[in-house]
């Protein structure tokens, strides 16, 4: 379930809320002011969430009080895909985004993915036009290379987040909680979530 809400936020505006709850995930992202983006894994998640809907799941997963939805600003749902094309150049045909690789939006890394590839794809086609023959595979085998490193990756996050043993719970809040608070863990972490490592 996807909603952007206005809401009262005990967290506040500065940092992501992500919740490992017994009953799915639940990420509260600030927008804006008072703009909230929720997302929830739900089994049977309503094509267009209501605020009772999100209220709902903020209840059973959030903080356990402080948390209001005033209103829902657009609500929708989306399913999780993990594809790989088999090849990102045939002939005349190039792949770029989403149409060469979609996964999980665990640690936001579609739209990032995509950038890199038009940015490598715009050098590979000066390159072409300067005489590079080999220029076009080389895009296509590097990029898929690390979209399939990507796709591995959001792969394991989706798994360690809807983990449903309660032993491996304790393991992974407890080994986040402490990771969590190293920096050169959490530089690390960034730079490769945004496509820069
Ligand atoms: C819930 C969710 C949260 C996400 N969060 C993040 C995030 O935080 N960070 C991040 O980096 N990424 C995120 N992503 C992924 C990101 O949205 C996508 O990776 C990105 O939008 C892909 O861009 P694209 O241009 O490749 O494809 P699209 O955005 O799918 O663009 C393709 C366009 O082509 C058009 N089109 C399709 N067929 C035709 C046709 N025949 N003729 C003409 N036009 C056509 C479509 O209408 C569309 O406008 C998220 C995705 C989801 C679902």
């Amino acid at each position: 379930m996807l909603a952007d809400v206005h809401m009262d936020w005990p967290i506040g505006q500065h940092e992501i809320g992500l919740f490992f709850a017994a009953q799915g995930t639940l990420v509260v992202a600030p927008m804006s002011r008072q703009r909230y983006r929720v997302v929830a894994q739900l089994a049977d998640a309503p094509s267009t969430p209501t605020v009772a809907d999100v209220q709902r799941v903020i209840d059973q997963r959030g903080p356990t009080s402080g948390a209001r939805v005033n209103k829902v600003l657009w609500g929708s749902r989306f399913q999780v895909h993990h594809k790989l094309a088999d090849r990102f150049h045939a002939g005349p045909f190039l792949l770029v985004g989403d149409a060469a690789h979609v996964h999980s939006p665990a640690g936001g890394q579609g739209m990032n993915l995509g950038l890199r590839d038009a940015e490598a794809l715009a050098t590979a086609l000066a390159a072409c036009l300067n005489g590079n023959k080999d220029a076009l595979d080389a895009y296509a085998m590097e990029r898929r290379a690390v979209a399939k490193q990507v796709l591995e990756r959001t792969d394991r996050l989706t798994r360690i987040a809807t983990l449903r043993s309660p032993a491996l719970h304790w393991l992974r809040d407890t080994i986040l909680s402490t990771v969590g608070h190293a920096p050169a863990v959490r530089k690390r972490i960034a730079m490769m979530l945004a496509g820069f490592s």
